[in-house]
């Protein structure tokens, strides 16, 4: 039996909207940089390498953990969010570290419209598409994703494990992602909405709610979206348990 969602209008908002400054502020400390660079490997670089890819862009920047890394190992990118307090943030990160890229407040459905031309690749990432609630929003965004894609260019999306929290089977190694030591418990869940708390020195606890999408069920929408192929990876490994892993990568490639 799962718990009901608490009544709290202020914690829940759908999408972008969700990221109040107080949650902006703490986001560097839930990921750790450090520790998720090393959590990942060079996974993007070296999957991105492989495609040659060269003009990228990050559609849910966040604070700009993967853009920045990105545009460091040598891609041109441009870093998207649609929410103005996590673009901002991202711009002040990549001036710290002597990264110079654009940034840009856009939401998913209109992204083209705040873009110049095309990209070779698209991240989207730290499980920022199960923002989206509503089915038609979903296959929406994915057609804007594959639209502002070149030809031969790669979709990389991923997602936390839902087919195993659906299944209240949540685990969270914190090597992967998230890796601040920062508590992160799912307080409710069922087939529409998962809504995660994260409790930040046992002192600030904000919740976000997502709608917990399933590996195959995505796989199935970027096929529909018109992606030619799909390739999946848990944390980061092509050999994983579907049951075991925090996160699922998936890579659509357009013909
Ligand atoms: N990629 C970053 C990371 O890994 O740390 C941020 C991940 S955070 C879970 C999700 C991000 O997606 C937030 O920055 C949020 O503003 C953005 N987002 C959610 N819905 C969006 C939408 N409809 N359009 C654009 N950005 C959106």
């Amino acid at each position: 039996m799962t718990a009901q969602i608490p009544a709290n209008p202020a914690s829940v908002e759908d999408g972008a909207a969700q990221y109040v400054q107080s949650l902006v502020d703490h986001w560097d400390e839930l990921i750790d940089w450090e520790r998720r660079k090393a959590g990942e490997g060079g996974f993007f670089d070296a999957l991105l390498s492989g495609t040659g890819a060269r003009r990228v862009l990050d559609a849910a920047a966040g604070t700009g953990f993967h853009a920045v890394t990105l545009a460091e190992a040598g891609y041109d990118v441009t870093a998207a969010d649609g929410s103005l307090a996590m673009i901002e943030q991202t711009a002040r990160n990549a001036a710290a570290r002597g990264v110079e890229l654009p940034t840009v407040c856009a939401d998913w459905t209109e992204l083209r419209s705040h873009l110049d031309g095309r990209f070779d690749a698209i991240v989207c990432l730290g499980s920022s598409f199960p923002h989206l609630f509503d089915a038609a929003e979903r296959a929406t965004v994915l057609r804007e994703f594959y639209e502002a894609l070149e030809p031969g260019g790669v979709l990389v999306l991923d997602h936390r494990n839902f087919d195993a929290i659906r299944a209240h089977r949540y685990r969270s190694s914190g090597n992967f992602y998230y890796c601040g030591g920062v508590q992160v418990s799912v307080a409710h869940v069922d087939a529409e909405r998962c809504r995660f708390r994260y409790e930040f020195d046992g002192e600030v606890t904000h919740h976000l709610e997502v709608y917990p999408v399933l590996a195959d069920e995505l796989a199935g929408l970027l096929r529909t979206a018109g992606f030619e192929s799909v390739e999946r990876y848990g944390d980061f490994r092509a050999e994983f348990d579907p049951h075991g892993a925090d996160f699922i990568i998936q890579v659509a490639r357009k013909s």
